[in-house]
């Protein structure tokens, strides 16, 4: 990079607290690698060396003091200045009296008033230190260019007049902080500094200027190529201003004549503050950009490729490396007896490790599924070699699972990892895939010897679909145990309702990871009895609780309709939509959707706890994270990309009007007949007085007040095109990239949703046009207007989807159907109801009455008992 010949920079992997590997290194007291760190630095061209031990476990001013004298004694280190940087003083002194060259201490600054300023840099200049100045005074860190230019200019009259400090060896910082964080407070935050870095340098003559540069692209971590993007231009107009020197990692930075015209006019955009949505267009195409930094990919490290073949197959088996698994597994095969021995021998060692591992919490799913895919490919390698031997005796396995997702139900994510995590634990699974009749899977079961069943589901109706295998395996005598999993269910509704319906063992498993300990336990020869004795003794315990726990008061249904949310008819006036009917959306862009991605429920459904992005930084699961963020990245490139997924939508705006708990939805203005009849529930539990019994019929006006109002509704899906792509990864057996795709497409529907709403609230309802809100923002849904999806909280009945269907013709406008338990297909897909009302919120209904029941079933025109079903979760009693 041309124009930054004169600039100088400061080499920062001498940091404990910015470099993990340096830290590791001086905790353990290995001063030697520790040096070769910093002799790496001189070497790759930093001018000087930034120092820093303020780690809680370290004696720092013991460690600064090793650390500096071993430098002293090696003269290609010892030739570039050293930065002294410690947020303690005692530190920063220690490490002044070790230098013998120039010293740069880093940093001093008014934040605690002029006296300690001027007592600190008049050691400096003692010890012939040149000092960095953060722009930082008594009310705290500067952040807009005037504060920073204010303080500076301040610092430097004190320096030169009171303390005679050399105006050259005097260093401003004046803080370079994150841009495109989505507050906009923080869009000038890189002009700031550049104008600063202008005006500083014109009143204080001879002073430097300096930063850490990678602050500035903080909210693109995990996205090098964009971050190297940034820095390269940032420090392209801030080294045009004046910025003298800096801390960046010079072998990461982009040559900015070689940034993509597109990536750096918007990165420009952003570092200059040049346009509002400057931000938003930058997300808009980092992801495509990321992963493109071919230069600094490392090379991956080979060395285990040096083993005997069962240690790399083993290796290779633990740390999800499928680049050689085939030929490993070849070169074992010819070195085997039997093909089945590499089974045996090293595929089994290997898996033991991963399950032991995996067991004791120092390995995640993610990584799991990885290693599964090694077994799976190599055993698919053997399999054609163990039929040609006619050998039956294939490895033993600790028992048969069958495994389906029910009649009605097509989520099978969640299915799909216990069924990865059985196998890697040497359970014979048999996946019977999604919507899987009762009798499909007790025939199977029985043909197959089955040890175990495995029942999973997301939607509330699977609840009763479980219920009813579990009379059937009654029925038809089976007596091996029934395994019961996936969102809807719980061991409450287990032990409640499908226990009591099976004599033999029925078992709730919370999750994927602790369907192995079940499954083994169960097949244990001699602990499954106590185990099988301990489950019945809980479930039996939390029946009884429910038998004697007070049955809860509901208030009667016409109190509660009575006791309802005021929507202030009176005077508010509700804003009329931009158009009444149905807008469809072919063929949304994708890349407008991946911005508004919410990641948390992501690492969810791998299991991995926490909110994103601090998960990525976690101890614990941060690694797990961080590999699987990098593989979801690339992938989402390539659906882009090569546009493997297709975005369809119908959304509506109708006229509407409530009637007591009913919203009639009018076919015209004239408000005269209704299209379509929208039954809504009512919360009865008792309410403290001046609190409502909320139903989501309050927020649209009522039709007694004669007040025009409107409901909207939406069906968008970002699933249509995936399957092609899941059976490519099913036919290569990479169970992995199978389950990454349907999470990614999950994610998409979601996020269209979210965009959707949004547009919907900007444009096409158009009642908050001025709304600005950041992608964290959208997450938290901190704007007006609710979108209650059918099997949620607020509306529990599943089965008021095909009314919502039929209006945005749901079908035929963007492929989007319904199986018969009101599951969406395509799965990764989002449907729901638009209320624009100011104080319309989410609630949950809760339990409702046999009086409510009653005129619900009338009201939708329902047989009682299929009304009963419906609302099954929500019935008292
Ligand atoms: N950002 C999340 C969004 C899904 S959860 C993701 O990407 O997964 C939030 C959505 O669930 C809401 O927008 C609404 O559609 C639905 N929802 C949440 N609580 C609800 C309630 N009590 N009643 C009805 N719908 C609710």
């Amino acid at each position: 990079m041309q124009q930054t010949s004169q600039f100088i920079n400061v080499g920062e992997r001498t940091n404990v607290t910015g470099s993990a590997k340096f830290k590791k290194l001086i905790l353990s007291d290995n001063y030697d690698e520790a040096l070769s760190v910093a002799r790496q630095q001189v070497e790759n061209g930093a001018q000087i060396i930034d120092i820093n031990m303020d780690e809680g476990l370290l004696d720092a001013e013991k460690a600064m003091t090793t650390f500096l004298q071993l430098i002293a004694a090696e003269p290609d280190i010892a030739r570039v200045p050293i930065m002294i940087d410690s947020s303690k003083w005692s530190v920063i002194e220690a490490g002044l009296k070790c230098v013998t060259g120039k010293a740069v201490v880093n940093s001093i600054s008014l934040k605690e008033g002029e006296e300690a300023f001027i007592h600190q840099a008049k050691l400096c200049l003692r010890y012939g230190a040149a000092v960095v100045v953060m722009a930082f005074d008594e009310t705290g860190q500067a952040d807009t260019a005037e504060r920073k230019v204010e303080i500076c200019a301040r610092a430097y009259d004190i320096l030169t007049k009171q303390v005679g400090f050399p105006p050259e060896d005097i260093i401003f910082d004046p803080n370079i902080f994150a841009v495109a964080t989505g507050i906009a407070e923080h869009d000038s935050y890189g002009l700031d500094f550049i104008e600063a870095t202008r005006d500083i340098k014109a009143r204080c003559p001879y002073v430097k200027i300096s930063g850490g540069v990678s602050n500035i692209s903080f909210s693109f971590r995990g996205n090098n190529p964009v971050r190297e993007a940034m820095h390269s231009v940032f420090l392209y107009h801030a080294i045009k201003a004046g910025m003298d020197m800096g801390i960046v990692n010079a072998g990461q930075l982009a040559v900015y004549d070689d940034i993509p015209d597109e990536l750096r006019e918007r990165v420009e955009d952003v570092i200059l503050n040049r346009r509002e949505d400057g931000t938003d267009r930058l997300l808009e195409i980092a992801e495509k950009y990321r992963g493109d930094g071919s230069g600094q990919k490392k090379a991956p490290d080979l060395k285990w490729r040096d083993a005997p073949v069962e240690k790399r197959l083993a290796h290779a088996l633990v740390h999800g490396i499928t680049d050689f698994v085939i030929e490993d597994t070849e070169e074992a095969r010819q070195a085997a007896d039997r093909p089945i021995h590499v089974i045996e021998g090293p595929l089994m060692d290997g898996m033991n490790v991963v399950g032991d591992l995996f067991g004791s919490g120092k390995m995640f799913l993610p990584q799991v599924v990885k290693s599964a895919r090694v077994m799976k490919q190599s055993v698919a390698h053997l399999i054609p070699f163990i039929e040609e031997e006619k050998d039956d005796s294939a490895a033993s396995s600790k028992g048969k699972i069958v495994l389906a997702t029910v009649k009605g139900d097509v989520h099978d994510i969640g299915k799909n990892i216990v069924g990865v995590v059985l196998q890697c634990n040497n359970f014979e699974v048999i996946d019977l895939g999604v919507m899987v009749p009762a009798q499909k899977i007790l025939d199977v079961a029985q043909e197959e010897g089955a040890d175990i069943i495995g029942l999973s589901g997301l939607i509330t109706p699977s609840l009763d679909e479980m219920v009813f295998v579990a009379e059937e395996m009654q029925r038809r005598d089976f007596s091996c145990p029934l395994l019961i999993g996936g969102a809807t269910t719980s061991k409450v509704h287990t032990a409640l309702r499908i226990e009591p319906k099976y004599e033999s063992a029925t078992v709730h498993v919370l999750d994927a990871s602790r369907a192995v300990g079940v499954a083994s336990n169960l097949m244990s020869e001699d602990g499954a009895d106590s185990f099988i004795e301990g489950i019945r003794g809980d479930y039996a315990d939390i029946r009884t609780k429910r038998e004697g726990g007070k049955a809860r008061v509901l208030r009667p249904y016409n109190e509660s309709l009575a006791n309802g949310f005021d929507g202030g008819w009176t005077t508010y006036l509700p804003p009329a939509p931009s158009f009444t009917g149905v807008k469809v959306f072919e063929d949304y862009p994708l890349e407008q959707l991946t911005p508004r991605i919410d990641w948390t429920p992501f690492f969810q459904t791998w299991e991995l706890a926490g909110q994103y992005p601090k998960l990525l930084d976690d101890p614990i699961v941060g690694e797990s994270a961080r590999g699987l963020k990098a593989d979801a990245d690339v992938m989402l490139a390539q659906i882009l990309e090569e546009k493997w997924l297709t975005a369809k939508a119908a959304i509506g705006f109708w006229p509407a009007n409530a009637r007591g708990d009913d919203l009639i939805v009018w076919t015209d203005e004239s408000r005269s007949k209704a299209l379509a009849v929208l039954p809504m529930l009512r919360q009865q539990m008792q309410k403290q007085t001046g609190r409502a019994n909320m139903s989501l019929a309050d927020f649209i006006a009522p039709e007694e007040s004669g007040v025009a109002d409107w409901i909207g509704g939406f069906a968008v899906t970002a699933g249509h095109g995936i399957e092609p792509h899941l059976d490519r990864f099913k036919k290569a057996n990479d169970d992995y990239n199978d389950i990454l795709l349907k999470a990614l497409a999950d994610r998409l529907a979601e996020a269209f949703a979210e965009k959707m709403h949004e547009d919907v609230r900007k444009t096409h309802w158009g009642y908050a046009a001025d709304e600005d809100l950041s992608n964290e923002d959208l997450i938290k849904e901190r704007y007006r207007g609710i979108r209650p999806a059918p099997g949620y909280p607020a509306c529990p009945d599943h089965s008021l989807k095909p009314i919502l269907f039929d209006l945005l013709s749901a079908e035929s406008t963007a492929g989007m159907t319904l199986t018969e338990s009101f599951a969406m297909l395509p799965t990764a897909s989002v449907s729901g109801f638009y209320f624009a009302h100011p104080e319309a919120s989410y609630f949950g209904v809760g339990k409702v009455g046999e009086d409510q029941l009653q005129s619900y079933a009338e009201r939708r025109g329902a047989d009682l008992d299929i009304a009963s079903r419906w609302l099954r979760p929500n019935l008292a009693a």
